[in-house]
């Protein structure tokens, strides 16, 4: 594996194997917001992971116009808002978020969060719903590939029988500590590539003391332990940096190998932080 490697999903596109996220990168950090994702398209970051909540797709939009990059080189993906569940809604998120990027079209889209699920079947209904507007899209090649993201198999297993066209994608939580293994499983069983957010648990793992006398064998940083370990797991980590150095010490993660043991001892570690949310405690 290298920084531009890739993974083929289902529908035979293909997804790089790390990638950049964006949040909370917002408008509201001003002249801050250009330098990260700059670095991250100069550094070779070439997935760009953003949403229409994390209210920065025009600062994206504007980067990657000025990249200099060819539209083809770039994988760039979005997610639809909980506010905009539904056939009609979604469209329209899709729509502002196409608009803000100043693209043609993404390369992947996904539902951020299912609607919470509950005694009756209406939350199904309503993510069925929101997933024929996916398929629409996709169908009038406005996505190359769609998937959802915090969905667990039992929010997956009614999608997906209600599903013309399967998730290719599934976006997860996943760091050390927090693997997920019942989604993960499910989500490779079917198929599903999965991406991991917050690698780092939005920084409260890296000063970790397991993960720093591993990566003092390799001369790593605790961050570039955990992508190492992320993708050697087959998920693709989602690191947001603001800074340069930091950036480049992401995509310089493939000059070493973790040994099984030091796979065993990340893959077994108990709960040290992240964020807490899960699709029953979300409450936006
Ligand atoms: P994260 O990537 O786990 O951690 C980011 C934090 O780590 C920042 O404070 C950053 O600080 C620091 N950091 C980054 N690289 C570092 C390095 N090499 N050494 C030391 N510190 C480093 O955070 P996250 O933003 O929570 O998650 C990443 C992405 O996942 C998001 O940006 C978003 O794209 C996605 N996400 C998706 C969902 C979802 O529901 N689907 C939810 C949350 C996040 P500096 O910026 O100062 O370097």
């Amino acid at each position: 594996m290298n920084a531009s490697s890739k993974y083929t999903l289902k529908n035979g596109v293909e997804i790089p194997c790390i990638g950049y996220g964006t949040a909370p990168l917002t408008t509201t950090i001003g002249s801050e917001m250009p330098k990260g994702i700059d670095h991250a398209l100069k550094c070779g970051f070439r997935l760009i992971d953003t949403a229409w909540a994390y209210k920065n797709e025009d600062f994206l939009g504007a980067a990657i116009k000025n990249s200099g990059l060819k539209r083809e080189q770039l994988f760039v993906s979005s997610k639809c808002s909980n506010r905009f569940r539904g056939y009609d809604r979604a469209l329209m998120c899709f729509k502002e978020s196409l608009s803000l990027l100043g693209l043609e079209y993404l390369d992947l889209y996904l539902i951020h969060w299912p609607a919470k699920d509950g005694p009756d079947e209406e939350w199904q209904a309503i993510n069925s719903s929101t997933w024929r507007a996916f398929e629409t899209l996709y169908k009038d090649g406005y996505v190359r590939a769609i998937g959802v993201s915090n969905f667990w198999p039992r929010h997956l297993v009614p999608l997906m029988e209600s599903a013309e066209i399967q998730p290719m994608v599934l976006q997860l939580e996943y760091h050390p500590g927090y693997t997920q293994p019942e989604p993960v499983r499910f989500a490779k069983e079917h198929g599903l590539i999965v991406e991991g957010w917050s690698p780092f648990g939005t920084g409260q793992l890296l000063n970790n003391e397991t993960l720093k006398s591993i990566g003092e064998k390799y001369g790593k940083t605790p961050a570039q332990v955990i992508l190492n370990w992320s993708i050697k797991n087959g998920v693709i980590p989602l690191p947001k940096s603001n800074n340069p150095e930091r950036i480049a010490q992401n995509l310089n993660v493939f000059d070493f190998e973790l040994s099984d043991k030091d796979m065993a001892v990340i893959d077994s570690m108990e709960y040290f932080g992240g964020s807490g949310w899960t699709p029953d405690t979300i409450t936006w």
